[in-house]
């Protein structure tokens, strides 16, 4: 018994000792030959947990050893799958793939349709950790959702409908377009004034770039809103975070308090959605690779950060600028 890659689970010899000789099946299977009486072979061969949710495939060996290894017949068998492809696990439904017994995690095409299945990674409610979630490894996405920066209508059955509609860019003021920034608004190493004289966004001041409304430049699904205090715990401003599969992006700074945005969590917004109103000095916006929020926050000062015992890994600041104006996907 093997897998597909030929690595062998076990073998059983198969002899007047210990086949059953004498099963009707047996007989069956031989019955056309005349005279052939009993010498059909019967063995039952044991599924082991290691076998399932693989392909597998059954070698029958004709051989002179005793132990199978020496002068030898072979005949395999066609792929057998053991709970392989869709199945049902933890209230949803997964992929398990023949070839590694492993359940599928991100975009999958089978039989000419696209699927994607998570990773297994959520916000943990109430925090700006994202931890990993066995229950939602592998989990088939269906309805509307956003994955890999792209949105997309999963339907009921899970096959990817692209909703090119959601897709796109705009300004977050989108009247004074890109405008102009002056010295210490840009992002990165620009202004000794700061930290590590690093900016880890781009600022939309209320002179450069006026008006309230503070449209979405991106879509995604709201995955929190929250505030940032200072020591003495009052609120200096509220925030909102957007992901999209790709990206994360942090509007901040422009919300005195909560009722200034628009949007819950758990939300999908698109290009251009207003999604609060601005009454601070500024919207900064800043550009993440990772959703871990907790993370990017405490490297505010730093063009990246990796930690291999968070669930996201690593993280990289963008620069809104650039990707407002390139637009990259
Ligand atoms: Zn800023």
């Amino acid at each position: 018994m093997t897998d597909l890659n030929g690595h062998e689970f076990y073998r059983r010899p198969l002899n007047e000792t210990n086949s059953n000789l004498t099963t009707s099946a047996g007989a069956r299977q031989a019955g056309w030959i005349a005279g052939a009486g009993n010498s059909a072979f019967a063995l039952t061969l044991p599924v082991t947990e290691q076998m399932n949710h693989r392909g597998i495939r059954v070698i029958h060996r004709y051989t002179d050893d005793a132990a199978g290894n020496g002068d030898y017949i072979d005949w395999w068998s066609p792929e057998i799958d053991i709970n392989t492809g869709f199945q049902s696990l933890n209230g949803g439904t997964v992929y398990y793939d023949p070839a590694t017994g492993q359940l599928a995690t991100g975009w999958r095409n089978v039989a000419g349709n696209n699927y994607y299945f998570a990773d297994g990674y959520q916000m943990k409610p109430g925090s700006d950790d994202w931890v990993y979630n066995d229950q939602l490894h592998g989990q088939m996405y269906t309805g509307v959702q956003w994955a890999d920066g792209h949105c997309y209508d999963f339907g009921r059955d899970g096959v990817a409908h692209a909703q090119s509609w959601n897709d796109g860019w705009s300004w977050p003021f989108p009247a004074s377009g890109e405008g102009s920034f002056a010295f210490g608004q840009g992002f990165g190493y620009n202004w000794a004034g700061r930290t590590n004289s690093y900016h880890d966004g781009l600022d939309f001041g209320a002179y450069d770039h006026p008006g309230a409304d503070v449209h979405a430049v991106h879509g995604g699904r709201v995955i929190d809103i929250a505030t940032v205090r200072d020591q003495q715990a009052r609120d200096l401003w509220w925030y909102a975070l957007v992901w999209d599969g790709r990206t994360l992006f942090v509007y901040q700074e422009a919300f005195s308090n909560r009722s200034r945005i628009i949007v819950n969590v758990g939300d999908l917004v698109y290009p251009g959605q207003v999604i609060g109103y601005r009454d601070l000095s500024h919207l900064h916006l800043g550009m993440n690779t990772s959703p871990n929020y907790r993370m990017d926050l405490a490297h505010s000062y730093q063009p990246n950060w990796t930690d291999s015992s968070q669930a996201t890994g690593s993280g990289s600041w963008i620069d809104p600028e650039w990707a407002l104006r390139v637009r990259p996907y």
